[in-house]
C-alpha cells in the first residue's frame, strides 16, 4: 500500500470550510442569555447614546464666556441630578449638576466641584478659567442613531451584550445552535465512574477525549448529545449513525481514523454516505476524517468528522479544524485565530517534516518555555501550557528566536 501524500493545513482548512454552509435557523433570545451566541442579523441603533449632551463630572454647568478668567462668581439657579433635566441657563448663572445629568440649554461647559467654592446666598466662585465644551459628553459620541453597532456573524461577548442593552435591545436574533452528536471509539476505553482506578483491567484506559471535546463544543455554542462509546458491531454502528444523522448537524468521533486501522466507523459512514480520510501534515494530529452521513428522505446530509484518538492530537485537531467549522455553521465571519510573535526561551533542535503545534507556557521574562514531553498522548502538556507555538514544517528553534504563539485563552474562548 502506498502512503497517501500529506495534506497541508492551509490546503485542508478551506476545503473543509467550503462544506460548512451556515445553518438557516434563527432564534430570538434574551440579551441576558446571548453570551457566546452568534448574531443572525445586524444590530442597528434606534437612538443616540448618550441620548443628550451630559455632564461627565459632579460640578456646575455654566457659560464658558462667563468664566474666561479665574475667580468668576455666578448665581446658582437650578439643581440637576442624573435622571432629571434642567431649564434655560442665562448669562451669569450656574446649574449645580451631577455626572450623567443633561446639560441645560444655554450652558456650554462644566466645571468640576473641586474647582469651585460655594459661597453664601446661592452663589459659587469658579477658581479656574473654563474652556467651552469642558467635561461635556456629547450626544451620540458612543452610538449614532441609524448606525450598525454590531454586525451579523459576530460572536457575542459580555461587552457586546452591554452595547446591545444600551440601545434598548432586550432580545437578540442569534443563529441556531449546531446540534452535535459525540461518539468515542475504542474497545480499550472505560468511562470514569464505571470502573475504579484500582480495578482497571490490563489494557484499559479512561475515556478522556469525551470530556474535553464535549466541553469545547459547548463553549462554541453547540448543543451536544453524548452517544457514548460506539458499540463494536457493524450493524449497531450503522444504526447509531443513521439515527444520529436525523437529529444532528454534525457527528463527531474520536479514535479509529489511523491508516489501516480495523474499526466499524469507516465502513459504516461509507455505507451511509461518503468519507474522506486525510493525512494532515501537522503534529500532533495527522489522521483526520471528513464525510457526510445521508439522511433518509432529506436532501441535505449530516456532517461527519473523525478526530484522532491520541488525546493531544484530538485536542489540537479539534481547535484547528472543528472549531472553525462549528463557528462557520453558526455564520461566524471571523474564524481564524491570532498568532502573536514571541521569543522562544527554549531550543527545539530537531526539525519535523510536519508543521508542529508545541505546547508552551509564557514565563515571567516575557518569553516562552516548552513542556519537556511533546508526545501526542501526554495531556498534561495541554494543562501545563497556556498555548502552542505554531512551528512551520522543517523549522528548528533556538533560544532567542521569534516564534508564532497561539493562546489557549483565545482559542478555547
Ligand atoms: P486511535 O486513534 O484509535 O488509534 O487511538 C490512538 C490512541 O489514543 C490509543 O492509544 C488510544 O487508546 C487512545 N485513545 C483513543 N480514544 C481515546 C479517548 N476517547 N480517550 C483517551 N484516549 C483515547
Ligand atoms: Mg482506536
Amino acid at each position: 500500500m502506498t502512503r497517501p501524500a500529506l495534506l497541508s493545513l492551509d490546503d485542508a482548512l478551506p476545503q473543509l470550510l467550503a462544506q460548512a454552509r451556515a445553518l438557516t435557523g434563527v432564534q430570538l433570545v434574551s440579551t441576558f442569555d446571548a453570551d457566546g451566541r452568534v448574531l443572525a442579523r445586524d444590530v442597528v441603533a434606534a437612538l443616540q447614546v448618550p441620548p443628550q449632551d451630559n455632564s461627565s463630572m459632579d460640578g456646575y454647568a455654566l457659560r464658558a464666556a462667563d468664566c474666561a478668567q479665574a475667580g468668576a462668581v455666578l448665581r446658582v439657579t437650578q439643581r440637576i441630578p442624573a435622571g432629571t433635566h434642567g431649564t434655560q441657563l442665562n448669562a451669569g448663572e450656574a446649574a449645580r449638576i451631577f455626572t450623567g445629568a443633561p446639560i441645560p440649554p444655554g450652558a456650554d461647559a462644566v466645571v468640576m466641584q473641586e474647582d469651585c467654592d460655594a459661597l453664601e446666598s446661592e452663589q459659587v466662585q469658579v477658581t479656574k478659567a473654563v474652556p467651552a465644551g469642558q467635561w461635556i459628553r456629547r450626544s451620540g459620541e458612543d452610538v449614532t442613531r441609524g448606525a450598525t453597532v454590531l454586525s451579523q456573524g459576530t460572536r457575542l461577548t459580555p461587552a457586546e451584550l452591554g452595547l446591545a442593552a444600551s440601545i434598548g435591545l432586550a432580545q437578540l436574533q442569534v443563529s441556531a445552535r449546531p446540534r452535535v452528536a459525540l461518539f468515542s471509539t475504542g474497545d480499550e476505553l472505560v468511562m470514569p465512574g464505571d470502573v475504579a482506578p484500582e480495578a482497571m483491567p490490563a489494557g484499559a484506559i479512561y475515556n478522556s477525549n469525551r470530556f474535553f471535546l464535549r466541553a469545547m463544543l459547548q463553549r462554541l455554542g453547540c448543543e451536544v448529545t453524548d452517544l457514548g462509546i460506539v458499540p463494536d458491531k457493524r450493524d449497531a454502528t450503522i444504526a447509531a449513525l443513521r439515527d444520529a444523522a436525523l437529529h444532528h448537524d454534525l457527528i463527531l468521533t474520536s479514535g479509529g481514523v489511523s491508516v489501516g486501522e480495523e474499526d466499524h466507523i469507516k465502513p459504516a459512514v461509507e455505507s451511509l454516505g461518503e468519507l474522506n480520510l486525510w493525512q494532515l501534515a501537522i503534529k500532533p494530529g495527522k489522521p483526520f476524517a471528513y464525510g457526510k452521513v445521508n439522511r433518509e428522505a432529506q436532501a441535505d446530509a449530516c456532517h461527519f468528522m473523525g478526530l484522532p484518538g491520541n488525546p493531544v492530537s484530538s485536542f489540537v485537531t479539534f481547535l484547528l479544524l472543528v472549531r472553525p467549522f462549528v463557528l462557520a455553521l453558526q455564520g461566524v465571519t471571523k474564524t481564524d485565530i491570532t498568532r502573536t510573535d514571541m521569543t522562544a526561551h527554549f531550543d527545539w533542535p530537531r526539525a519535523d517534516k510536519r508543521r508542529e503545534f508545541l505546547r508552551v507556557k509564557r514565563n515571567a521574562q516575557g518569553g516562552l518555555d516548552l513542556f519537556p514531553n511533546q508526545s501526542s498522548g501526554v495531556l498534561t502538556s495541554a494543562v501545563w501550557g497556556d498555548g502552542v507555538v505554531d512551528n512551520p514544517a522543517g523549522q528548528t528553534i533556538s533560544k532567542g528566536d521569534t516564534v508564532r504563539f497561539i493562546s489557549f485563552a483565545e482559542w478555547l474562548a
